[in-house]
Formats: structure tokens, C-alpha cells, sequence
């Protein structure tokens, strides 16, 4: 029995393999191919899979990421990270009215467990992996996410962290980092340079650095938030997908899953979930690439965006991400600082959900491709909610109304009363003056 009384599941890993050339390579903390430079990725026995899981057995478990643990790459039960996923699919009727779409879902993991976003997920498969590997060090380079769920899954783990960081950083991502007794290094830099010397610290004082020599392991945590949506929507796959990218790992990972979950008979029909990646415009690379049809992103050398979630100018899994985009029939875009503001607002005065700058940056994206006519407003379409706008407060501090002083009278609040209702919204500031024009 695991930690909630579940059945306890074998490994159906059979090694890893590189995703260019193919060749085989035995399970250690290591991510590239040594013929090719090759990223290295999980290769799992589909057909054992298959006879071992069905529906109904996964919908006995517990509602969190590791009803799917067949699918990911542990030995043994999980050991960080017990309590990730299961977060929510909201129907979006407001939001989708408001943006056009008929039948608009968020997969909300904003309020993913413990740090509110869903890199809780990569981090829960990266450190199990990592304990099962005897690492006592754990580390990565982080655009700040990543750097919070490291630094706290490693301290509920008794595993010392090193985390590395832009110094330039939100003020709440590196004190909820700072909080977990990490060791915190913000370094003057991009992210690509933060994760170069990473790169070179990994693999000189042989630590698990969860997106560097874990990485394998780490991006099939991504994989969770697909078999989710599947799940959540009854078993079958939505039509569009608009997902933001950073290192552009997520987006193939939801599309692995979906295949995954059908190979497994899971799924009655054949995936056919067009993709669609949402950037920044001052960080760019992979929706550049989509846009102007390069198979190789050309790296973002300096970027500028209040995303700073997503700003890695040169991202590991950038041809991967433009190649599913284009294969999938999806497409990718990029939206300015302000349009990302005003997402962030739409989401929260139409749903509910405070979502951090990704999120304003996916449902700007998923706004401007409906224009465009590259999203159809039809069909079931889930935008990708991955972190918690509590995070990146400076980003939209300006925009918003600060609250009436009043005196603590009944004639005071009428007074003003009065007034406010001539400015219903609380969005100010932005290019349209009056955005939700109510
Ligand atoms: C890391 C991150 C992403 C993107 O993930 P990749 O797999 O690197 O593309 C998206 N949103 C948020 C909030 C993130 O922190
Ligand atoms: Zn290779």
C-alpha cells in the first residue's frame, strides 16, 4: 500500500532514449545523448501499460498527479511532491463569452500544491527520482517557479538546495524560495546564463539539478496536467489547447499524454488536439519560429517582459515545441506587455482566478489567435493556467484601483457610492481605458 491506501504500482520504465537519433541509454541522472547532444527521453513499456491500468482503476485513486504514476519514471511509490495536481478545470462561460469561444475550460493550476504553479508537478518526479538516486543535493535554474517548488519540496524532503535565479527577479518569487532555507544565488544574467553555469555546477559537484542532469524525469511531470484535462472532460482530448511556453517542455508534454493515454486505452478516439504556444513578445523565440516557419528558434539574446515566467530566450525544447505547433494544426503567438496586463485582468474580473503573467500572456495569445482566425471559436478549448498571480504583484500593481479611504460612517460610504458607480471597472491604465467596457 502507498500513502493513501492505493495499490502500489510497478515501473513500466525500459530506459531512455534520445529523441534524435534513438540510441539507447541505460537510467541515470543524465540528459543528453553523448553521439549527438541529443536530449534523452523516457522510454516506457506501452503494452505492460496498457494490460496493467484501465479507467476505472485510476478513478479509484486519489485525486492528484499520481493516478498516473505508471506513466511516470519512478522506481518504486513517490516520495516529494505526494500531494501535487489534481487541480481544477473550470468552465470558462464568462471568459468565453467575453473572448468569443463557445466552450472555454481553464486547467487551473494556480493553485497547484505546494507552491502554486505547475512546476509542482516536474518537481514532485524530479526529487522522487533524485531520492531514488541517493542525491542528498538538489538544485536548478529557475525564472522563479521553478526555484519555489525546488526549494520547498527539497526542504519538506531533508534535501539541501541550490537555486539560481536572474537576480533581477520578482521580490515574491525569491523570498518563497528564500523562505525554504535554499541557498539562493541571484546571478547577473539572462536565464540562458544562469543556466549554462548550472550546467557546469551539475556536473562538477555531481548534484541534481531538476531541468539539467534530472531533466528526463522532470518534463514527464508536464505529462500529469494532460491526462487531468482528459480525464476531467470525461475521457476524451479538447479540440485546442493554448499552452505558454518557456522552455517550450509543457506543451509537448500535455500532447504526450493525450497519445500516451489513448496507446493505454484510455481515450475511445484518436487525439486530435491542436496545439497552441503563447510567448511574449520582448521573449519570443519559439512563436517567432512558428511564425516565420524555421524549423531552428533563433535564441532571444536579451529578453524584456514582465513575463519574466517565460522568458528563456533560448529554450531547451524549442524545436520540439514549433514542430508539435505546426504538426498539430495549431499556431503560435506573441502579445505585448500591455495585452498581458489586460489578460491578467480578464481573468480575474470574468473567473475569479488571479493568474501571474503567463496566464494574462495565454489568454491574450488565445484573444489575438481568435482574431486572427487561427483558434475557432468552436469546440472545447482549455488555456493552461500556470501560476498564481499573487507571485508577480509589481507586474499589474499600477493598473489597479487602490481601495476608497472612507470614514467609518454611513454618510461616507454613500458619498462615494455615488461617485464610484460612474467607474464600475477597476481597470485603469490600459490602451482600451474602460477594458471590460461595462
Ligand atoms: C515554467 C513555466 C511555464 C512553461 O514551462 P515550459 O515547460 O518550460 O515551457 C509556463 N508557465 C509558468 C508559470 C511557468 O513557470
Ligand atoms: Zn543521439
Amino acid at each position: 500500500m502507498d500513502h493513501w491506501g492505493n495499490a502500489v504500482a510497478e515501473s513500466f520504465v525500459k530506459g531512455m532514449k534520445c529523441r534524435v537519433c534513438g540510441k539507447s541509454y541505460p537510467v541515470s541522472p543524465n540528459n543528453f545523448c553523448t553521439d549527438d547532444f541529443g536530449p534523452l527521453e523516457m522510454d516506457y513499456d506501452y503494452e505492460s501499460i496498457r494490460e496493467a491500468i484501465s479507467r476505472s482503476k485510476i478513478e479509484m485513486r486519489t485525486w492528484n498527479m499520481w493516478r498516473y504514476r505508471e506513466f511516470l519514471p519512478l522506481d518504486h511509490e513517490p516520495t516529494v511532491g505526494l500531494h501535487s495536481g489534481g487541480t481544477p478545470l473550470i468552465k470558462a462561460t464568462r471568459l468565453g463569452k467575453a473572448l468569443g469561444f463557445d466552450d472555454l475550460y481553464l486547467k487551473n493550476d494556480a493553485v497547484n500544491f505546494p507552491t502554486l504553479s505547475f512546476k509542482d508537478r516536474v518537481v514532485a518526479v524530479a526529487l522522487s527520482k533524485a531520492k531514488e538516486f541517493g542525491l542528498k543535493t538538489v538544485g536548478c535554474a529557475s525564472t522563479g517557479n521553478l526555484a519555489n517548488s525546488v526549494a520547498a519540496n527539497a526542504a519538506a524532503a531533508g534535501l539541501e538546495s541550490y537555486i539560481f535565479v536572474p537576480a533581477d527577479l520578482e521580490k515574491a518569487k525569491i523570498l518563497g524560495t528564500s523562505i525554504f532555507g535554499a541557498k539562493v544565488y541571484g546571478v547577473h544574467g539572462t536565464y540562458d546564463e544562469v543556466n549554462r553555469l548550472c550546467t557546469q555546477v551539475a556536473f562538477k559537484f555531481g548534484w541534481g539539478f531538476v531541468n539539467i542532469n534530472l531533466r528526463p524525469f522532470y518534463a514527464e511531470g508536464s505529462k500529469s496536467m494532460g491526462f487531468e484535462i482528459a480525464e476531467q472532460l470525461g475521457w476524451q482530448t479538447p479540440d485546442q489547447v493554448v499552452s505558454p511556453m518557456a522552455g517550450g517542455a509543457l506543451i509537448g508534454k500535455v500532447h504526450k499524454a493525450f497519445q500516451e493515454a489513448y496507446k493505454c486505452g484510455l481515450l475511445n478516439q484518436v487525439p486530435k488536439t491542436r496545439f497552441y504556444g503563447a510567448q511574449a513578445t520582448g521573449c519570443n523565440p519559439i512563436t517567432d519560429a512558428v511564425k516565420t516557419n524555421r524549423d531552428q528558434h533563433k535564441p532571444v539574446k536579451k529578453p524584456n517582459t514582465i513575463c519574466k515566467s517565460l522568458a528563456i530566450g533560448d529554450p531547451a525544447d524549442g524545436f520540439f515545441a514549433a514542430k508539435l505547433i505546426r504538426d498539430s494544426g495549431g499556431w503560435g503567438e506573441d502579445v505585448s506587455d500591455e495585452e498581458i496586463r489586460e489578460g491578467m485582468i480578464e481573468l480575474a474580473e470574468y473567473e475569479g482566478v488571479f493568474a501571474e503573467t503567463a496566464g494574462g500572456t495565454t489568454v491574450a495569445v488565445a484573444r489575438n489567435l481568435l482574431q486572427q482566425g487561427k483558434l475557432s471559436p468552436h469546440g472545447k478549448t482549455v488555456l493552461l493556467i500556470t501560476g498564481n498571480g499573487l507571485k508577480t504583484q509589481e507586474a499589474i500593481m499600477n493598473n489597479i484601483e487602490p481601495p476608497t479611504h472612507i470614514a467609518a460612517t454611513l454618510d461616507a460610504f454613500e458619498a462615494v457610492h455615488v461617485q464610484n458607480q460612474e467607474f464600475p471597472s477597476l481597470v485603469k491604465n490600459t490602451n482600451k481605458g474602460n477594458l471590460l467596457g461595462v
